[in-house]
């Protein structure tokens, strides 16, 4: 993930308007999470509860953490992710403690989201692991799920590419009961995502997105963001030989000259 380090315990700072395509899937993001954080009276009016836990679920790169990021955001919730392999790993032998400490935190500082993403390596299909740790942490993580109260106000995401391969009991109801899938893009997507990610970069003007948005066929929004920076890294280097690198300032007018063209894109 880009931009500028941040405390991932904060509010990140995503918007909505850093979310390329996936038009439905933030509607639907907004509905279970954004509605009931903001509106639990809702819920309890219609005698419903509110989620938990929502499964995203999709191919790496198409936007599931950008997701999660933006409706924290957008909700100024307190954000804190969970790194499945790295929980598996790092802490090893005190993988059950570490996330009891997540939740509580979490649900200190609510209206919280936990992000766990690689959710398949925390909590795969019980059958398919032999180790103990994993059987506990699986348990572990229904626990802390089942004794979130009711509220709503802190709610789990999980994010995975492998949606099969995780134990079914942690998508039964109160758990992860609501799915979403993320994607791969389709031609307006990709536009919508390029957009966003030239959004900040002096074009010139009968540079055609729609052209590359045609030809990326494949591409997910990691990609089209490589594709993107490789283009400005390209009309860098286009101009470069013109830049006194012994200067202290780069020449106002060559700042002004730099613009990224279809070459750029294309080499
Ligand atoms: P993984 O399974 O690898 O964690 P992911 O689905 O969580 O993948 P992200 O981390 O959200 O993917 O995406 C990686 C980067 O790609 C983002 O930081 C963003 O810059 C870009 N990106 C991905 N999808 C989109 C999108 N729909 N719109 C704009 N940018 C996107």
């Amino acid at each position: 993930t880009e931009g500028a380090p941040q405390d991932e315990r904060e509010t990140p700072n995503v918007t909505y308007e850093d979310i390329g395509g996936l038009d439905d899937e933030l509607e639907q993001v907004r509905e279970m999470i954004e509605l009931p954080m903001r509106h639990p009276e809702l819920f309890q009016q219609l005698g419903i509860e509110p989620p938990k836990g929502v499964l995203l679920h999709g191919p790496p790169g198409t936007g599931k953490t950008l997701m999660a990021k933006a409706v924290a955001n957008e909700i100024d919730a307190y954000f804190t992710t969970i790194s499945g392999p790295e929980i598996m790993s790092k802490f090893y032998g005190e993988s059950e403690e570490q996330l009891r400490e997540i939740f509580d935190e979490a649900e200190e500082n609510a209206p919280a989201i936990v992000f766990i993403d690689e959710l398949d390596s925390i909590a795969p299909k019980r059958g398919e692991t032999s180790g103990d740790v994993e059987r506990r942490v699986v348990a572990q993580l229904l626990s802390l799920m089942d004794g979130l109260e009711e509220r709503g106000d802190v709610i789990v995401i999980g994010a995975t590419n492998r949606v099969d391969a995780i134990d079914p009991a942690l998508r039964r109801g109160g758990r992860f009961d609501r799915e979403i899938e993320i994607g791969v893009p389709d031609r307006d997507g990709r536009k919508e995502i390029l957009q966003v990610h030239t959004r900040g970069m002096p074009l010139v003007d009968e540079i055609d997105l729609d052209h590359y948005a045609e030809n990326t066929h494949g591409f997910v929004g990691a990609d089209l963001e490589q594709l993107s920076k490789e283009a400005a890294m390209n009309a860098l280097r286009r101009i470069r030989p013109e830049i006194d690198l012994e200067a202290d300032e780069i020449d106002a007018e060559i700042l002004e000259a730099m613009e990224v063209s279809e070459t750029d894109f294309k080499e």
